[in-house]
């Protein structure tokens, strides 16, 4: 009798264990939060993201019930995942999917690359009608940068290698009409995709924003794509950052993932821009682009 008794206070001390809840207060969730910060820092998530990040994770987490039997830690994990993702996939879009969507729409679909010069972005290009390519679409290249000495004749050299039509004009004309004669092109050979290049730098920030609005107006692209480096870090932030609040852009492509451990720059980017990452740029090859995949990322950041 006294052993059941004692068997039956057990189970209800377990049962009382289990059920009691206690409230995460703040000076709980402190200690990880600062070590969840330095796997990012150190994850190349900017610092201004990391305290973005941080300060959600505390308000989702603090006077918050958990049960005692419920480990903080992984409490802290599922939460701080969570916002992640939802940063990362905020207005996602899947790029191959809306290619085939637009082209029910229209012909030829255009797409513009922006960003500054030395970062991937000729080369980014070419990966991306590399891959059109592969899926059967036509392609046609427009050398949109007339501004940097050399980048026309990059460009050529990619349409050569690829086996596609490049339009070009004169070193410093006007990039607008560049595009524009690479959409007439494309509409008189039924062609499917317009890949157009634009300059990264002219004498001042001032005449690149205003030949990028013209361009806009001129050649309304149905995307207008992004393009850094994973490793820039927060020149990257500041660059993306510019670009979307001027140009606006609807998606980043991030370069150079190959000399990045992390990548957490993507969760950087996709905060600043509230657009999603697309692919990431991973080699000198033009097969060298892999499909963003966020669940990909975050184990990479966290295991
Ligand atoms: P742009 O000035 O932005 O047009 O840059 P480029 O396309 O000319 O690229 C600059 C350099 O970066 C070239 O040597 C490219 O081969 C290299 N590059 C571009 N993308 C990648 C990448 O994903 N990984 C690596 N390792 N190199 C890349």
């Amino acid at each position: 009798k006294v052993e059941e008794k004692k068997v039956g206070l057990k189970d209800k001390v377990a049962a009382l264990v289990i059920s009691r809840e206690v409230v995460i207060d703040e000076k709980k969730v402190e200690g990880i939060l600062e070590e969840l910060e330095e796997i990012l820092l150190e994850s190349d998530v900017a610092f201004e993201v990391v305290d973005a990040i941080s300060e959600a994770l505390k308000s989702r987490l603090v006077g918050r019930r958990k049960k005692l039997t419920e480990k903080l830690s992984d409490i802290v994990m599922e939460e701080l995942r969570s916002i992640i993702f939802e940063i990362l996939d905020e207005n996602r879009f899947d790029f191959d999917e809306f290619i085939k969507e637009k082209l029910k729409e229209k012909k030829p679909v255009v797409i513009a690359f922006v960003g500054v010069n030395g970062t991937g972005k000729t080369t980014t290009i070419a990966k991306v009608a590399n891959r059109l390519i592969k899926q059967g679409y036509s392609v046609v290249l427009a050398a949109g940068d007339t501004f940097r000495a050399g980048a026309i004749e990059q460009l050529e050299e990619h349409a050569k290698r690829l086996g596609v039509k490049l339009i070009k004009h004169k070193h410093g004309s006007d990039p607008a009409a560049v595009i524009y004669d690479a959409i007439k092109h494309a509409e008189s050979k039924g062609i499917d995709v317009v890949l157009a290049d634009t300059a990264g730098r002219m004498h001042t920030k001032k005449n690149l924003l205003d030949q990028l609005e013209k361009i806009k107006r001129v050649t309304k692209p149905d995307l207008i794509i992004f393009v850094d480096e994973s490793i820039a870090g927060n020149d990257a932030v500041e660059r993306a950052r510019m670009f979307a609040e001027t140009v606006g852009i609807d998606g980043s492509i991030l370069t150079k993932l190959d000399a990045d451990p992390k990548g957490g720059s993507a969760i950087s980017i996709s905060y600043v821009t509230k657009k999603p990452v697309l692919f990431f740029g991973v080699g000198q090859e033009y097969d060298d682009l892999v499909k963003f995949d966020s669940k990909w990322l975050v184990e990479r950041i966290f295991s």
